[in-house]
């Protein structure tokens, strides 16, 4: 099956509809969000730096993440197709994916930018709530994702925490970052044929709905 990334701002669901298009076609979610937790959590300069960083909103330095792209795809189970969301997020870190995906052999495959509005993002990251074990994640705003039982993941029994940039003032800083540094990438994508622009105001299945047919056909 052809690769699979995401282009959609701040709380979009593209961590959602990854996690729905693993658990069909099963292939491997490579956050780099996830990954950058994971290293924010360390007590180290590196870690200290991250977790800074990502808590203002703004994004971590690009030699950070081209490591651990690079890191991460060559493992064996990306072998038969994977999502990549959250990377690129700027033109430097396209360019540099592109050099990435020729070193392995590997296609861009679908690229989904996930059209939403504004209103709908405000509501969405406010409600956000993530498993600590797992990375699940679930809207305490729309019953179709809340938890069953309040503050734990349905999956695993883990308990759920709000992010730390999940609040309105470092929403708007990433926000922005997205309008200034991820959307020139847009044209890039766009230009060599492989975008696919979805509507993403729809509730979860729908929007599932939507990829899955492309997906699907190739
Ligand atoms: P996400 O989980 O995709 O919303 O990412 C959360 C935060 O992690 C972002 O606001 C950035 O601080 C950082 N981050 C994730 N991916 C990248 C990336 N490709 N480049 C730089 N920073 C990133």
């Amino acid at each position: 099956m052809k690769n699979i990334m995401f282009i959609a701002p701040p709380a979009a669901g593209k961590g959602t509809q990854a996690e729905m298009i693993t658990a069909k076609y099963n292939i491997p979610h490579i956050s780099t969000g996830d990954i950058l937790r994971e290293i924010a959590k360390e007590d180290s300069e590196i870690g200290n730096y991250v977790a800074e960083t990502m808590a203002s909103g703004k994004l971590v330095k690009d030699e950070i993440t081209y490591q651990l792209i690079e890191d991460r795809l060559s493992r064996e189970d990306c072998k038969n197709g994977f999502i990549i969301d959250g990377f690129p997020r700027n033109l430097d870190q396209a360019i540099e994916y592109d050099k990435i995906l020729a070193k392995l052999g590997y296609e861009i495959g679908n690229v989904f930018l996930l059209n939403i509005s504004t209103k709908t993002l405000e509501k969405r990251i406010t409600g956000r709530r993530v498993c600590e074990d797992c990375n699940a994640i679930y809207n305490i705003n729309d019953t179709a994702k809340a938890p069953q039982v309040e503050s734990v993941c349905d999956k695993c029994g883990g308990k759920l925490y709000q992010r730390k940039d999940d609040n309105l003032e470092s929403f708007q800083t990433r926000f922005a970052m997205y309008q200034e540094k991820t959307e020139p990438i847009i044209e890039h994508y766009r230009k060599q044929n492989v975008l696919h622009e979805i509507d993403s105001n729809h509730e979860f299945d729908e929007v599932f709905r939507q990829i899955d047919e492309i997906i699907s056909k190739n």
